[in-house]
């Protein structure tokens, strides 16, 4: 019996190898049982942004565990939920300062399409019900997230358990070969939007949900600057709201708290986690303007909640973690290194033919890996060079994360996101073994 037992659900989903077990991790190094140093490219699953065993954030945690570790929100409030609550708010957009607390990125994205369902009950729009999202996309893994979640390879399993949301394509303007220029190929795709409102019935449309930076799903995409602009444009035009997932890009990984901030972007809704407990205990927030929320409560209040939500151990290591990020000026430090390590991934287009691409900001860097440049034509599906370079860099130490995406475009891309405490030095370790990498999955795939 054993040989059919599926390996445990923490191992790489790519991978059907079983994974060493980890023993201990601290800044950017993490270790197995047998002593292999790793360098934590990927921040996890860029989640640990400010690197593994920060003293501060653990010491944090040991003080609030000494205090209490669980008081249920309906009888206490408590001071590490209100401290990060407050300080969130600080960081935010003017206006946009409600926050409300979780344990992951489903739960925030989840607490955001009922928060502005919600609204718009309590507002006298009934009618509207629909969130538009995008494809690629991953907003989740729970019913409602999967419900917005444009990437056939997550939902189809469970296509008659889902009421689907209406999808538009995500501006992967780089793989467009027309005439146009990248700010006009950003304002037809935000155009795309409008139309769907307009096929849909703006009168049923609630919002549209958007990853700013893309993350798994589309490998760290940027749309080009006119996008951001025209689609909060569109939304304002027909009342609909904008939901920015920043469950990835938040928290200062692009070199900004919100990812929003590079566009001067105000979302009506973010959603945060990842980043935000840096993977020191299961947190998220969603943080909606004061103008969603007031008819919300003055309506009998917000039909929603979690167990865990707001937990004082949890809140007290979001809060030592976004401190951590701020008096360190780590997000300074994500956008240096960042720049950083992209132009030295770009430098490998000259060197690796079958590199296509280079995207994204601050840390939340991508490639992508081609047959032709020219064309943009993946690679063979067959090759599973999405399997085989995490496995080589691994191999060398090095962690990446991979995904070839289905649902709209197939593409083999890789996400290079190392903690935002990354030095130089680290960047210079990582191209090593990556190139390392490259030179390996090259000769066995004879690229
Ligand atoms: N939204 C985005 C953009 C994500 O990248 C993820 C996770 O990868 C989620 C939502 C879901 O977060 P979680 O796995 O914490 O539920």
């Amino acid at each position: 019996m054993s040989d059919i037992v599926p390996p445990p659900s923490n191992l790489f989903y790519q991978s059907r190898n079983r994974r060493p077990r980890l023993d201990r991790a601290e800044g950017v190094y993490m270790w197995d049982e047998t002593g292999k140093r790793y360098l934590d490219g990927s921040s996890g699953a860029m989640v640990s942004n400010i690197g593994h065993s920060n003293p501060r954030v653990l010491a944090a945690m040991r003080a609030q565990m000494d205090r209490s570790t669980f008081g249920y929100r309906l009888h206490f409030e408590n001071e590490p939920a209100e401290e990060l609550a407050r300080l969130v708010a600080s960081l935010m957009p003017a206006g946009l300062d409600r926050v409300f607390f979780v344990s992951g990125g489903s739960e925030a994205v989840e607490s955001a399409v009922k928060l502005a369902r919600q609204w718009a009950v309590a507002t006298g729009q009934a009618s509207r019900w629909k969130v538009i999202a995008r494809y690629p996309s991953y907003h989740g893994s729970t019913f409602g997230a999967l419900a917005l979640t444009g990437m056939a390879l997550m939902t189809a399993p469970f296509s008659p358990m889902l009421r689907e949301m209406p999808r538009i394509p995500a501006p992967t303007c780089y793989l467009d070969r027309d005439s146009l220029s990248m700010e006009e190929r950003g304002l037809r795709y935000a155009g795309m939007l409008r139309e769907e409102i307009l096929r849909q019935g703006p009168e049923t449309v609630l919002g549209f949900i958007m990853e700013p930076v893309g993350g798994a799903s589309t490998g760290a995409l940027v749309a080009p600057d006119s996008y951001y602009a025209r689609i909060r444009e569109i939304c304002d035009e027909f009342g609909v709201l904008l939901i920015y997932d920043e469950v990835m890009s938040g928290a200062g990984r692009t070199g900004t708290f919100l990812a929003a901030e590079h566009w001067g972007i105000r979302p009506d809704i973010v959603a945060l986690s990842k980043g935000f407990g840096a993977g020191y205990m299961p947190l998220g927030a969603m943080v909606a303007d004061r103008r969603l929320v007031e008819p919300v409560l003055d309506a009998g209040g917000f039909v929603h909640g979690f167990t865990y939500a707001g937990n004082p151990l949890a809140c007290a290591a979001g809060l030592a973690v976004i401190r951590e990020v701020l008096d360190n000026d780590l997000m300074g430090n994500a956008a240096r290194i960042g720049a950083l390590l992209k132009s030295e991934l770009t430098g490998l287009m000259a060197r690796y033919p079958f590199i296509g691409d280079v995207r994204g900001k601050g840390l939340l860097l991508a490639f992508e890996l081609v047959a032709d440049r020219e064309t943009m034509t993946p690679l063979p599906k067959a090759h599973d060079a999405y399997v085989r370079l995490v496995e080589h860099a691994y191999e060398r130490g090095l962690i990446i994360y991979s995904r070839r995406t289905r649902g709209g475009r197939e593409g083999d891309h890789f996400l290079v996101c190392p903690p935002m405490i990354a030095t130089q030095a680290h960047v210079g370790e990582i191209m090593e073994k990556l190139v390392a990498s490259l030179d390996a999955l090259a000769a066995e795939l004879d690229l």
